[in-house]
């Protein structure tokens, strides 16, 4: 059979059934030529591999020929069922029993249409399976007729079953596994291995892990700060930090008189940690020998629940392989925590948690309610640890071990060769923020009381990842030639802790993104402009997360009016690090660790994050079209920040040109002149152009209000005329700086600096990602040399197409030709250290389409960035949020080039050597759009029939697409 032609494959997430309705031809015909029945051998490996993905399937045809031949050919046992076309009539459905047949079978096999696929050879199979609304119908054209199956509803037409292929993945592309106990990477599989639903996040340490030199315990609520004072360097700073509350996790035990389990002090014979993203578990298989040569099996599952956002649970259970004697279990809620999880504030006060009370809750139950010392938070956590010997719930009698901050029980029963205890631990978390209760402690021992068994909590949970799943994933298939690397997976990896920082749970808690989720103690849980990074994949996947972090900033508007207003200007002057309050959170000092001096912080000035809060406002407004966002919350902030831009532009007599000065750009290594007096600089070229983008947007915006909503936000602003007119103005004549041959300048200034003589700081120090620690030590500074910690300049050509670059130059009355580009990116490419994970991102970016190997290096380098913590240091104290999104929109947009401009969705794709294909499914203006792209051919399918079009233009082309349609668009070469 030949595979000519175009190739289906079928994603089994995707579908649970399929139903061909085609004549048994197809899958055996009586050969005169050998006198006996033979059977299609593409035909019977295709329903093989659809079985073994639990996809169900049957056919559908007419008569009994059909049967007696897939009987005699013995394929009958293959298919669950067989539906006889002309037996049925039901004339209480459409009357056209084609479709009637086909909804008969769904009915037949339990499944939803929606969820199904049919395969057809006529264009009356074909229409009844498009009227029906089945998931996805595959014409047969074995005759040059496939016109007219398209036109019949065919979202795909092939020339035979052979073309029809179930996508399969290995297991490896959805599991991070590790198959030793290695202390000193520990701290990284914590971060990595934390599981968080969007609401609170718990480390990946083992249940029985304490604080100590390789292992941390935490847990985070999102958005659970507290601010405390230290004396430092001869001054008092105050910190405000993401707070790590009572560890939940405390579950420990140990066998007759032996120390408590620790596998630093066990000989380990196996073991296994594995992250199974796809259902959102963490496991643990370890066997182990104890001094006395007991062996044991010990395994954990854990989970922290994304449909019950209070649960967390863990399962663990201890097999006696050789042995006969007493174990001990402790169970806790554990109070006693400071932060101690991020080696740069160990010198700050840390002392966060007050306990209240601590009690047993009935005969399994603790619960035990803290208060953060100055925001007065409360957290309750009730946990709930029930043992089971064969099934059956053990009772013994239970000690209390009870301290300040501290709760819990200890028994004891004896374990006999072969016999397994299995301790299951429910554990429920409340503050005092959650709506809908009376008193968080109240809300989490009610919680516990109702909680079921974990294997019941598990299959809920895994029901919710599967959903989530459904909607974020990219599925990658690798060509043969690959990145090398378990590209699917960490791909994954990075898609499953976005999802845990922010999640549906999410939506209306009053939550940015942190910089490192809230997997570890690393920048206080502040949130910076890595949302810039991080809105691209939320966006077009589910807005509602996207708007309500949008939402956080909103709420913070006045804080930022007040901050703009103190520092002389007016309008919004976002914070470059935000917390609770949406105060300036930046450190005032920091340690460098090589010199062990305190060196200021200048960067706060760092004034270009309002501009990433507009961009983020206007992209959420391209892609929903969420008018009444934009009315009510999203236009304030963008007027409000456009306006903190025309304030601190001051016009340049001498340059006859509007100037920015006293800022920093992205680039942290430059944080002034050389031998300045004080920080900052001029005219950074990012935060100029940005400042020019958002006051033409602010603009456009007042354009689209309604005439009710923008009278009245003129009035309550209030906002002039003239004030727009001078925002006009300013967009026109914004100073940009150039050097060179069309070398847009970081800053004013910037060709003055040195150069830096790489090789020498390579060969000399090995790692120089962060070379302004390196500098400082010399008693050098950064500030002297061309050199940056990451994109600067070039953030521009990631943020804007060459189009939208122009169309900013020329308003701005410089010229711009596409060379500039290129120039920029070997410019600036060559003198950055990348001290920033999210530099990668952006270099991958720019290089994308000019130096692919290039970019592909950066982009496998970004990828790794945690899992082989590139920085070398800093991912035990928690993820790098920013990078993670980065590459997971590296290859939504790179791939498919999607992008809004114009009211218009835009695809241009282009699949990179190292995939064979790439599905992902978007949310855009009201409709679900399924992409598959191949290397021949971008499949556009719409889910949602009926609702009102959109405008998609393929290339340069713009198509009308209706509701549900589907359009193919030919990538030929
Ligand atoms: C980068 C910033 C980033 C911050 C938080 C810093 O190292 O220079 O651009 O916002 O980390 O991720």
């Amino acid at each position: 059979m030949s595979t000519a032609g175009p190739i289906v494959a079928l994603l089994p997430r995707d579908y649970d059934a399929v139903l061909f309705d085609l004549d048994g031809g197809y899958f055996a015909q009586y050969s005169e030529q050998h006198g006996a029945i033979e059977v299609d051998q593409a035909a019977i490996d295709l329903v093989r591999s659809l079985r073994a993905q639990a996809i169900r399937t049957a056919v559908v045809a007419a008569g009994n020929d059909f049967a007696a031949m897939q009987e005699a050919a013995g394929i009958a046992p293959l298919l669950d069922i067989y539906v006889d076309r002309s037996e049925i009539i039901r004339p209480e459905l459409e009357g056209k029993p084609p479709l009637d047949a086909l909804l008969e079978a769904a009915r037949r096999l339990g499944v939803e249409p929606l969820r199904t696929v049919v395969v057809a050879d006529t264009v009356g199979e074909v229409e009844a399976g498009h009227m029906g609304r089945f998931g996805l119908v595959i014409g047969i054209d074995r005759s040059g007729r496939s016109q007219a199956l398209r036109e019949a509803g065919a979202d795909a037409v092939v020339t035979g079953l052979a073309n029809i292929r179930v996508s399969l993945e290995p297991p490896s592309a959805w599991v991070l596994a590790y198959e030793d106990f290695d202390p000193a990477r520990e701290g990284i599989r914590e971060s990595l291995c934390a599981l968080g639903n969007g609401y609170f996040e718990t480390r990946g340490a083992a249940p029985w892990a304490r604080a100590d030199d390789i292992r941390y315990p935490g847990t985070y609520l999102a958005g659970g700060y507290n601010r405390l004072r230290t004396n430092i360097a001869g001054r008092v700073v105050e910190n405000e930090d993401l707070v790590n509350f009572p560890n939940w996790l405390a579950l420990e035990f140990r066998i007759a008189d032996e120390d408590w389990f620790d596998e630093r002090k066990v000989r380990i014979l196996s073991y296994r940690q594995e992250l199974d993203l796809r259902s959102g578990l963490l496991s643990r298989a370890i066997r182990f020998e104890d001094g006395k040569g007991r062996r044991s099996t010990l395994t954990e599952r854990r989970l922290v629940s994304m449909v019950d956002m209070h649960l967390g649970a863990i399962e663990l259970t201890l097999t006696a392989e050789n042995w006969s004697a007493r174990i001990t279990v402790r169970t806790a809620i554990d109070g006693r925590v400071v932060n101690a999880g991020a080696k740069l504030y160990r010198k700050f006060n840390n002392q966060h948690l007050e306990p209240l009370t601590g009690e047993i809750v009935g005969e399994d139950g603790v619960c035990l309610e803290v208060r953060t010392s100055q925001s007065k938070l409360h957290v309750a956590q009730a946990a709930r640890t029930q043992a089971f010997k064969g099934g059956k719930l053990v009772k013994t009698p239970r000690r209390t071990v009870c301290e300040p901050g501290y709760i819990g029980q200890a028994f004891g029963m004896r374990l006999k060769p072969g016999e397994t205890l299995v301790l299951e631990k429910l554990a429920m978390l409340h503050t005092s923020r959650d709506r809908a209760i009376s008193q968080c402690a109240l809300a989490a021992r009610k919680a516990m009381a109702r909680a079921g068994r974990f294997e019941a909590v598990l299959s809920d949970h895994v029901l919710a990842w599967m959903h989530l799943w459904r909607r974020f994933d990219i599925h990658m298939e690798p060509a043969g030639r690959d990145f090398g690397l378990n590209a699917p997976m960490m791909l994954r990896l990075n898609m499953f802790h976005l999802l845990q920082a922010v999640s549906p749970n999410s939506i209306d808690l009053d939550i940015g993104v942190p910089a490192r989720g809230w997997t570890g103690e690393a920048y206080q849980g502040h949130i910076f402009w890595d949302e810039l990074f991080i809105f691209p994949f939320l966006n077009f996947r589910m807005p509602e997360i996207t708007r309500s972090l949008l939402m956080y900033r909103y709420r913070r508007l006045d804080e930022a009016r007040a901050a703009a207003k103190s520092a002389g200007f007016q309008g919004a002057m976002f914070p470059w690090q935000s917390g609770s309050d949406g105060q300036e959170e930046t450190q005032e000092l920091n340690l460098n660790p090589r010199s062990q001096r305190w060196v200021p912080d200048n960067s706060y000035l760092q004034r270009h994050v309002g501009s990433a809060i507009a961009y983020n406002v206007w992209q959420y407004f391209q892609v929903t079209r969420d008018i009444e966002f934009l009315q009510f919350a999203g236009a304030e902030l963008m007027l409000e920040i456009a306006r903190f831009w025309a304030s601190i532009a001051s016009f340049g007599e001498e340059k006859g040109r509007y100037e920015i000065r006293g800022v920093m750009g992205p680039d942290e290594f430059h944080e002034g002149y050389p031998d300045a007096p004080t920080p900052g600089l001029d005219n950074n070229a990012y935060t100029n152009i940005m400042a020019v983008w958002v006051l033409r947007r602010a603009l456009d915006v007042l354009r689209l209000l309604p005439d009710l909503r923008r009278l009245e936000l003129m009035r309550e602003l209030p906002l002039s005329a003239e004030e727009t007119a001078r925002w006009e103005n300013i967009s026109r004549r914004m100073f940009v700086p150039f050097h060179g041959n069309g070398v847009i300048s970081q800053f004013e200034g910037y060709e003055k600096l040195i150069e830096l003589d790489w090789e020498d700081y390579r060969r000399r120090y090995g790692n120089i990602q962060r070379l302004d620690l390196i500098l400082e030590a010399e008693n050098d500074t950064a500030n002297r040399y061309k050199l940056s910690k990451q994109a600067d300049v070039l953030m521009l050509f990631y943020l804007f197409s060459a189009e939208e670059l122009s169309d900013l130059f020329t308003h701005l009355g410089y010229p711009f030709e596409y060379e500039t580009i290129p120039r920029n990116v070997t410019y600036y490419d060559r003198r950055s250290s990348h001290g920033s994970t999210l530099s990668r991102v952006v270099h991958a970016w720019v290089l994308a389409r000019s130096n692919r190997p290039r970019a592909m290096t950066y982009f496998a380098e970004a990828l790794q960035s945690d899992l082989s913590d590139i920085q070398q240091g800093t991912t035990a104290e928690g993820v790098h949020l920013g990078a993670m999104a980065g590459t997971v929109d590296l290859m939504q947009r790179v791939t498919t080039g999607v992008e809004v401009t114009s009211d218009v969705l835009r695809l241009n794709p282009q699949l990179p050597a190292e995939l064979e294909r790439l599905d992902l499914r978007i949310r855009y203006r009201g409709h679900t759009l399924d992409l598959h792209l191949t290397r021949d051919a971008l499949t556009v399918h719409g889910r949602e029939p009926g609702i009102a079009p959109i405008r998609l233009a393929f290339k340069d082309e713009v198509h009308d697409f209706p509701g549900g349609s589907t359009r193919v668009f030919d990538l030929g070469k």
